[in-house]
């Protein structure tokens, strides 16, 4: 263990306790070059070993898991798929859900119409900024009906909030 402290790599335990686990925090930890991850059984580790040697608690949402290892595949997945060559694009220049605490706005594929569905015409318009001008008013607008929570953290534009009064009318 010494030779890794010397690194300054954080220790991270598991734990229901910790704090839960965000895209905010997933960005930071992909930054780090090195992550030591524990994960606790039964009633967890020794109270003592923690407060030596681990640096965050990470909890990966409010429900009790039989063991550590889960939680920490779901982490490993969050902050890998944001290391740079890992995935085949850049994960990081897309818009997700979670950036701006927005979430994503509805995808469409091929064909156009699906069992007399449409993808909404503005998409195939081929006009980019007004493309762009829907999907964040959907992003806004699905935030506010699924997760009104995030809405209070959101980083809104002006032109945002102007969409969001308009709403009212
Ligand atoms: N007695 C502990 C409590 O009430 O906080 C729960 C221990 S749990 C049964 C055993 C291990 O599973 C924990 O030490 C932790 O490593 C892991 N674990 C369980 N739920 C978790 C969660 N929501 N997030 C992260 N790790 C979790």
């Amino acid at each position: 263990y010494s030779s890794v402290s010397e690194e300054n790599a954080k220790v991270i335990y598991m734990s229901p306790k910790g704090k839960v686990l965000n895209q905010n925090m997933v960005k930071e930890l992909s930054k780090e070059s090195h992550l030591i991850i524990l994960c606790g059984h039964y009633e967890g580790i020794d109270e003592r070993v923690l407060e030596m040697i681990v640096t965050d608690n990470v909890s990966i949402g409010d429900y009790v898991l039989t063991g550590g290892e889960l939680p920490s595949m779901v982490m490993i997945d969050a902050i890998s798929r944001l290391v740079p060559g890992v995935l085949n694009n850049d994960v990081s220049a897309e818009f997700e859900s979670f950036n701006d605490n927005l979430l994503e706005y509805p995808q469409y594929t091929r064909p156009a119409s699906f069992m007399e569905r449409e993808v909404p015409p503005i998409l195939l318009s081929g006009n980019h900024p007004k493309v762009e001008e829907w999907r964040r008013q959907q992003s806004i607008l699905r935030t506010m009906e699924r997760r009104p929570d995030l809405m209070e953290k959101a980083e809104l534009t002006k032109q945002d909030i102007k969409f969001i009064k308009s709403l009212d009318k």
